[in-house]
């Protein structure tokens, strides 16, 4: 997911000062794996039923950004060997962050619609997500086809212009359907840092791989621990009385 590089997306723009950012002018995207959950779940399921260890050489080679994220997703399923039972076991074990249903709920009043992007699967997302009773919510991710006891990914959020990432998000982030809107991006990982880049507002998990490339960038971020962290960054600042939001978004720069 080549976090480095920039691609044809277009930086979004600066508001004018006189234009406070209103939350419902504003679009949210959720980071999924150790960001509405505990921990890395597609690594969890990786390190749980691999037959062998490739899969730590693909990371390696990944996180060096010797190789993009959809060849390293590919090589690493090729290793794993798990029925459907056993995999939906697994993933009932998985909780997502207490805040996150207040926190949807809080977004929703104030007329925005969050969307979930994530180089997991929808089908992983979409299970855990059902399990703890949410719905509704927009899943962009890569997608997956049990055969037997294997996982077959495919890739249809790839990006004309990337070639690297299997869900490239900063596309996603440039996609018509957003055009106009504020960026406020949350996440924790280095496929979360191109389109943070690019996001107004951008919260970062606290001493994960983006909040550390975001510093080093010197760029802006506030660090959270849990949603519920920008839950009550939200309700401050919105204070529930109404949607014109009284501070302004960090200024967006091409990357
Ligand atoms: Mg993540
Ligand atoms: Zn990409």
């Amino acid at each position: 997911m080549t976090p480095y590089r920039t691609t044809a997306a277009q930086p979004l723009t600066e508001p004018a000062p006189e234009q406070a950012l209103r939350l419902q002018n504003c679009q949210v995207f959720f980071d999924f794996d150790n960001t509405i959950t505990a921990f890395d779940v597609l690594d969890g399921i990786i390190e749980q039923f691999s037959v062998n260890h490739d899969w730590i050489a693909y990371e390696e080679a990944w996180k060096k950004g010797k190789i993009g994220s959809r060849q390293c997703l590919e090589g690493q399923l090729r290793s794993i060997r798990v029925e459907r039972s056993r995999l939906h076991d697994y993933l009932k074990t998985v909780s997502i962050d207490a805040a996150f249903g207040r926190l949807l709920a809080l977004l929703r009043r104030h007329g925005v619609e969050p969307v979930i992007v994530s180089d997991s699967f929808t089908q992983i997302i979409r299970y855990i997500l059902d399990h703890n009773g949410i719905s509704g919510i927009t899943v962009h991710a890569n997608t997956l086809r049990m055969q037997a006891d294997r996982l077959l990914p495919s890739f249809p959020h790839a990006g004309a212009e990337c070639g690297r990432c299997g869900h490239c998000k900063t596309e996603t982030l440039a996609r018509a359907e957003f055009a106009g809107k504020q960026a406020i991006y949350i996440g924790d990982g280095l496929s979360d840092l191109c389109p943070a880049r690019r996001s107004n507002l951008v919260f970062a998990k606290r001493g994960c791989s983006l909040q550390r490339h975001l510093l080093e960038a010197d760029r802006h971020c506030h660090p959270f621990d849990d949603l519920s962290d920008i839950y009550l960054f939200f309700k401050e600042f919105t204070d529930e009385r109404n949607t014109l939001a009284p501070f302004a978004p960090y200024p967006v720069t091409a990357v």
